[in-house]
């Protein structure tokens, strides 16, 4: 009985030895696999919030969408004075839906933050992510489209002067004036110069943003600093002539080559995204209600130091010619005397091809698109 109870208690050691290794080895496993397991998990979730705030770093799609409804009520009124839908206000539907496909993909996490547990539902929510953004880029073309192809009653040409205001921009009024024209002016800031600011407004110009600075460096470093620039210059603008700039040109234009080589180390391009903060500048654009405006006929008077007058005419002569829509480049800066000389004959030389001259709206969805490079 006694030997019996000693081989019993014994085997129950060994069984409770076995038993409690086994346990050990047990707990030691799942531990190694929580801390694989929830390390990857904290790897997607960092990269899917990296994403999110790629999307949206300014958290104002819902903005967007707000805006809508005063668009809404314009799009009404303007229905019962012409009795005609506006083009503009297509234009703004199809802009909120893409801030709506947007806002959707950022409160789709915002909204159920605690439920993401498994890097299968993370997973998941990337790919509505993926497949949300897909959507919201289509809308983006869609929408530049609609805007691009918007009909044209007769022959426009718009002038358009970049980087003024300047030595040259009375010069450049006082042609406009004896012709009886409206330009559009896309100045950067130059302090100091309050009047030449005043006069284009008070002369009956539009006057758009072209950015503070204009410096590669400032403008396409992150989002911050091209927000920053195109505000302080609406800004300042506002205060002074008491209009606040809703059109926007790009420096370089929107299909640029600077952004590439100036942007911040977090916002250089990559395989997998390409052209992001160009996209993320339109997106703040639309979002801040400015449109942006490229041009189809260039003047070449930034092409060289003192262009000759005849060169700058025959560019754009030949460049209006056969088109229905002309916007031209040209720019008011001090350096440019020879765009100044070439202007009468530029005008006169339109007006024979049949063109008349229209001023750049933000309403008017006229603009001529040239789309960011995508490839
Ligand atoms: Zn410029």
């Amino acid at each position: 009985m006694n030997s019996t109870d000693g081989a019993g208690r014994a085997f129950d050691h060994r069984f409770w030895r076995i038993i409690l290794l086994t346990a050990a080895a047990a707990a030691v496993a799942v531990g190694i696999f929580c801390m694989f397991g929830s390390a990857r998990l904290r790897t997607l979730t960092a990269s899917y919030d990296a994403k999110l705030s790629a999307a949206d770093p300014y958290g104002g799609y819902a903005a967007m969408i707000d805006r809508l409804g005063s668009l809404q009520d314009e799009n009404d009124r303007l229905t019962q004075l012409k009795g005609e839908k506006s083009a503009a206000y297509d234009a703004a539907v199809l802009n909120a839906e893409l801030a709506q496909a947007r806002y959707d993909s950022i409160s789709e996490k915002v909204g159920r933050p605690d439920s993401v547990n498994t890097t299968a539902e993370l997973r998941q929510l990337t790919e509505k992510y993926e497949q949300l953004s897909a959507q919201t880029d289509a809308l983006s073309i869609r929408y530049m489209d609609a805007v691009a192809s918007q009909p044209q009653d007769g022959k426009v040409a718009y002038l358009t002067f970049d980087d003024g205001v300047s030595s040259n921009t009375l010069r450049i009024l006082d042609i406009l004036d004896r012709y009886g024209i409206k330009a559009t002016f896309f100045p950067n800031w130059h302090s100091g110069r309050d009047e030449l600011y005043r006069a284009i407004v008070d002369r009956g110009h539009a006057i758009g943003n072209h950015t503070s600075t204009h410096e590669w460096s400032s403008v396409y470093s992150t989002p911050q600093t091209f927000s920053e620039e195109v505000s302080s210059l609406s800004q300042n603008i506002y205060e002074i002539t008491g209009v606040y700039p809703k059109i926007f040109r790009f420096p370089g234009g929107s299909n640029n080559t600077k952004y590439r080589a100036n942007a911040a180390e977090e916002w250089k391009d990559t395989d997998e995204e390409t052209f992001r903060l160009i996209r993320q500048d339109i997106s703040w654009l639309y979002i801040n209600g400015y449109m942006y405006f490229d041009w189809n006929v260039d003047s070449g008077d930034a092409s060289g130091h003192g262009v000759p007058a005849q060169t700058i005419i025959d560019n754009v002569l030949s460049g209006a010619a056969g088109k229905q829509r002309a916007i031209i480049l040209m720019h008011d800066t001090a350096a440019k005397d020879t765009t100044v000389d070439a202007l009468p004959a530029i005008i006169e030389g339109l007006k024979a091809q049949g063109f008349e001259f229209g001023v750049l709206t933000a309403e008017s969805g006229s603009s001529q698109f040239i789309k960011p490079r995508l490839d």
